[in-house]
C-alpha cells in the first residue's frame, strides 16, 4: 500500500451562527483526526445547548424577517450562486473531505463534490416552481392552497458523505424558504464549515443557515428536542433515528429520517457475471462500505455460486487499499477508530497490518444464512455476506426478511424477473443491473426501519413545505345557518 503522509499543523474552525464565525459559548473545542494517520486534522468549536439556542434564535429571526420577504427568484439565484462557488472550489473541498473522512480522493473528486454542486443547482431551479393549487369545490366558493415553508429546520447529518449530506439537507430546505440549523457529524465537521464560508460569500442573509459542530448527545440532542424547531431532518443510524423521533414527539416537531440498511444485492444465474461481480464490489466496498444503501447481503443463485464467489474474491483481493490522497487508491481508512473497532468485532482475525490509520481490508463471508446476525445487523464497513437461493420465491422471502428497506439491487438479463423483483421488494430504491446510482432529481429514502420521507427530487419539497387551504366566498351572501 502507499503510505499516507504526515499532516501539517491542525486547521481551526468556529461555529457559524447568525452570519458570523464564533467560538462556542463554553469556548470548548474538539479535535477531528485524519483517519489515514490518526493525527489531528482540525480543532473545531464544540457547540452545546447554549450555542444551539443561539443558532435557533438566529434562524427564527431570519425566517420571520429577511428570508421570508425575499422573492423565490432571489432565493433560487442565491442557491445557484452557491453551487457555482462550490464548483469553483471543488478541488480544495474534495481534498479537505478526504483528509477529514478518509475517503479516496478519487471518490470525493468525482462523486461527492459533483453531487453537491448538482443538488444545489437542481434545487435552485425549484425555488420558483413551488406552487399551490385551485380546488374545484362546490357552490359559490373559491378554494386554493398555498404551499408554505415549514419554518426553522434542524438538520443532523452523518459522517459518510459529509458535504453531500449537507447538500441533500440544505438545498431543498432553502429552496422552499426555510431557515436551517445544521449539525454535522463530530467525525467530519470540516467541509460544512468550509461551506459556511461560501454561504457567506454568496450573500445569504445572516441567520438563514447556521452550522453548529459538536457531539450528538449534546448539540444533536439539544437540536432534536428544541421547542422552537418546526422540523427535524436526520440521516444516521436507526438507533439514533429512534431517539430523534422520540425527542421530536415531545414537541410534535415534524420529522424525516434516512436510516440504516442491509440491502440485498441479487445475482441470478442468467446475469452477466462480470457485470454482477463489479456490481457486488460497488455495492459493498464503495466508500469503505460506509454507505446506508450498501449491498451488504449478496444473494447468489446456487448454480453460479462457485463461479461468482471465485471471481468476487479474486477482485476483492486486488482492491488497492491505502493512502486516500493517492489517486489510484480505491479504499481508504474507515472514518474513526471507533468504527474500525466495531467492524473488527465482526472479523477479529482480519486485523490489518496498517500503522496508525483506521484501515480494514475488503472482507467476504460465504455460506451465510440470512438468519445469522451478520446478515441481519448493519455493519457499516467493507464486509459482505454471501447467501445462496434456489428460486425467485425463496429469494424474495429472504431478501425481505430484514428490519430494513432502504435499497436493493438485482442482476439478471430477464426483464420480467427484474421488474417482478422491483415490485416485490420492500425497499425505497431498486437498482437493476446497476448499483448506487443517484441523482438530485430522483427520490431516495427508506421503507420499514430505514426511515420515512424522501430526499432529492420533487418529493424532497414535501418534507420542507406545508399546505394551507384558503376558502373565499364568492356569493356575497350571509352564511344563514343560524338564521339571517
Ligand atoms: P454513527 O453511529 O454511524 O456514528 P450516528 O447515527 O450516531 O451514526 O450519527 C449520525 C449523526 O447523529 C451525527 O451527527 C451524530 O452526532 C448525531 N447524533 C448521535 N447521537 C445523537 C443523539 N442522541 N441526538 C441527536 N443527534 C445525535
Amino acid at each position: 500500500m502507499s503510505t499516507p503522509q504526515p499532516q501539517t499543523t491542525p486547521r481551526r474552525y468556529q461555529l457559524f451562527i447568525d452570519g458570523q464565525f464564533v467560538d462556542a459559548e463554553s469556548s470548548k473545542t474538539f479535535a477531528t483526526p485524519n483517519p489515514a494517520t490518526g493525527e489531528t486534522f482540525a480543532e473545531v468549536a464544540e457547540a452545546d445547548k447554549a450555542d444551539v439556542d443561539k443558532a435557533v434564535a438566529a434562524a427564527r429571526k431570519a425566517f420571520e424577517g429577511k428570508w421570508s420577504k425575499m422573492s423565490a427568484r432571489d432565493r433560487g439565484r442565491l442557491l445557484y450562486k452557491l453551487s457555482q462557488l462550490i464548483e469553483r472550489d471543488a478541488a480544495q473541498l474534495a481534498e479537505l473531505e478526504t483528509r477529514d473522512n478518509g475517503k479516496p480522493i478519487k471518490e470525493s473528486t468525482y462523486i461527492d463534490l459533483p453531487g453537491v454542486v448538482e443538488n444545489f443547482e437542481y434545487f435552485a431551479g425549484w425555488s420558483t416552481k413551488i406552487e399551490g393549487e385551485t380546488i374545484p369545490v362546490p357552490g359559490q366558493m373559491f378554494n386554493y392552497t398555498l404551499r408554505e415553508p415549514v419554518g426553522v429546520c434542524g438538520q443532523i447529518i452523518p459522517w459518510n458523505f459529509p458535504l453531500l449530506m449537507a447538500a441533500w439537507k440544505l438545498a431543498p430546505a432553502l429552496a422552499a424558504g426555510n431557515t436551517v440549523v445544521l449539525k454535522p457529524a463530530e467525525q467530519t465537521p470540516v467541509t460544512a464549515l468550509e461551506l459556511a464560508k461560501l454561504i457567506q460569500e454568496a450573500g445569504f442573509p445572516e441567520g438563514v443557515v447556521n452550522i453548529v459542530t459538536g457531539y450528538g448527545e449534546t448539540a444533536g440532542a439539544a437540536l432534536a428536542s428544541h421547542k422552537d424547531i418546526d422540523k427535524i431532518a436526520f440521516t444516521g443510524s436507526t438507533e439514533v433515528g429512534k431517539l430523534i423521533a422520540k425527542a421530536a414527539a415531545e414537541n410534535l416537531t415534524k420529522v424525516s429520517l434516512e436510516l440504516g440498511g442491509k440491502a440485498p444485492n441479487v445475482i441470478f444465474a442468467d446475469a452477466d457475471i462480470d457485470q454482477a461481480v463489479n456490481g457486488a464490489m460497488m455495492g459493498i466496498f464503495f466508500n469503505q462500505g460506509q454507505v446506508c444503501c450498501a449491498g451488504s447481503r449478496i444473494f447468489v443463485e446456487e448454480k453460479v455460486k462457485d463461479e461468482f464467489l471465485g471471481r468476487f474474491k479474486e477482485k476483492a483481493e486486488k482492491v488497492k487499499v491505502g493512502d486516500p490522497m493517492d489517486k489510484a487508491t480505491l479504499m481508504g481508512p474507515q472514518v474513526s477508530a471507533e468504527q474500525l473497532n466495531r467492524i473488527k468485532s465482526w472479523s477479529p482475525q482480519l486485523d490489518p497490518q496498517f500503522q496508525n490509520g483506521y484501515f480494514f481490508q475488503p472482507t467476504i463471508f460465504s455460506d451465510v444464512d440470512n438468519k445469522m446476525r451478520v446478515a441481519q445487523e448493519e455493519i457499516f464497513g467493507p464486509v459482505s455476506s454471501v447467501i445462496t437461493f434456489k428460486d425467485d420465491d425463496e429469494l424474495i422471502q429472504k431478501a425481505n426478511d430484514t428490519i430494513y428497506g432502504l435499497s436493493a439491487g438485482i442482476w439478471t438479463q430477464n426483464i420480467t424477473r427484474a421488474h417482478r423483483f422491483a415490485k416485490a421488494i420492500k425497499a425505497g430504491v431498486v437498482w437493476i443491473n446497476t448499483y448506487n446510482m443517484m441523482n438530485a432529481a430522483s427520490p431516495f429514502g427508506g421503507y420499514k426501519q430505514s426511515g420515512y420521507g424522501r430526499e432529492m427530487g420533487k418529493h424532497a419539497l414535501d418534507l420542507y413545505t406545508q399546505v394551507k387551504s384558503v376558502w373565499v366566498d364568492l356569493s356575497g351572501k350571509p352564511i344563514g345557518w343560524f338564521g339571517k
